[in-house]
């Protein structure tokens, strides 16, 4: 039996790399121990975050950014950065912008408010955030720009960020498209996503940040809290979580596997352009974001009434396609296609929304 789990996170992790870890699960690289049962200071798992880096490294492509960039690892998630970011970077009296493009970022800028003078630039909420809003007018003294890249619950990606003013630089919440397309870290200070939609499970964030703004930091705040002491540490301040590590090191060979992350991004296109096709061709389904503001990786939609989503959702989980319901904020429908969802899986899909709307 194959399922489909369209689950918007914890998602789809690609199979070769989960059988690999149930093959080596009771015995990690001839050691007789499971990876979760290895110190986190042992040579193996040192190697295995020191490989993880790297790899991040590499597929960032931060060898060629204009700047020097960390790669930090963290329990706690995302949320953790909502105010870590502040909380590190904002002293007394310090101005910061922020985009509202929905809940994520609501919660951002209410974590953000304890820091800082917030102002809210710009935000879709007027049309329960279906499109990402337009950015004009940026603060001239904002220590930072900060938006979130793709909203996982209402379905609307950036597809060019803002430019930042001079002085200033973006901090990214990229937590369900990180990986998923290349993007231009330069104008990035900070970046940083949960592990559990392209990277691996939950329990990790990972944050990428420049070197000179983490060396700009505040000193003094709560270690746990603090980007200086988690970076000194070289991520290992305290026990860190070691298996969504190891986990995600062999997404990232997976993601080398596929052709890197140019490819990946093919894929992600296709995938998303296969679905979205159909919702505009078959009047039964209403796509909710506004079309340039259109995700790849969480595809929302509404059908007609309740009786109508309740039905679909019955036949398609009867087709083995689960996790489609989606957010209450928005209602309706929401297919998530993160970086390992497979074509074929997003093909039979696509037959199923067909025969739906025929049907229907
Ligand atoms: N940001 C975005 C865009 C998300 O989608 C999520 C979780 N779905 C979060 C932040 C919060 O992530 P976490 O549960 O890891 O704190």
């Amino acid at each position: 039996m194959t399922v489909y789990n369209f689950s918007a996170g914890p998602a789809t992790l690609p199979k070769s790399v989960l059988q690999k870890i149930q093959n080596e699960f009771l015995n990690y690289d001839n050691t007789g121990m499971s990876v979760i049962e290895m110190s986190h200071r042992g040579k193996q798992v040192d190697h295995i975050l020191n490989e993880c880096k790297r790899k991040i490294a590499y597929h960032f492509d931060l060898a060629n950014a204009k700047y020097e960039y960390d790669v930090l690892f963290m329990h706690g998630g995302a949320s953790v950065h909502f105010f870590m970011a502040p909380m590190n970077l904002l002293n007394d009296g310090d101005k910061a912008d922020y985009v509202d493009t929905g809940i994520w970022t609501k919660k951002s800028i209410k974590e953000a408010k304890r820091f800082g003078d917030i102002q809210v630039i710009a935000s879709s909420e007027d049309k329960n955030y279906n499109y990402i809003p337009k950015i004009e007018n940026l603060s001239r003294d904002a220590k930072y720009l900060y938006l979130c890249s793709n909203n996982t619950i209402f379905g609307t990606q950036y597809h060019t960020f803002p430019k930042p003013v001079e002085g200033s630089f973006l901090i990214g919440d990229f937590s369900s498209d990180i990986l998923s397309r290349k993007i231009d870290v330069n104008d990035f200070g900070l970046i940083f996503a949960g592990a559990q939609k392209n990277l691996g499970p939950s329990g990790l964030g990972i944050a990428i940040i420049r070197k000179d703004i983490l060396e700009k930091c505040k000193d003094d705040l709560p270690s746990m809290c603090s980007y200086k002491v988690i970076q000194k540490a070289d991520s290992v301040f305290n026990t860190c979580p070691v298996f969504p590590i190891y986990v995600m090191n062999y997404v990232m060979d997976w993601i080398s596997e596929c052709g890197g992350i140019e490819k990946v991004e093919e894929i992600n296109n296709k995938k998303a352009k296969m679905i979205y096709d159909i919702l505009d061709e078959q009047s039964v389904y209403t796509p909710v974001a506004e079309k340039e503001s259109r995700s790849a990786m969480n595809i929302t939609l509404t059908l007609p009434n309740d009786e109508m989503t309740t039905k679909f959702l019955k036949e398609a989980e009867e087709n083995y396609f689960l996790g489609l319901k989606g957010h209450r904020s928005v209602g309706g429908l929401r297919a998530s296609i993160y970086n390992s969802f497979p074509v074929e899986g997003v093909e039979k899909f696509c037959k199923f929304l067909k025969k739906f709307a025929k049907e229907n």
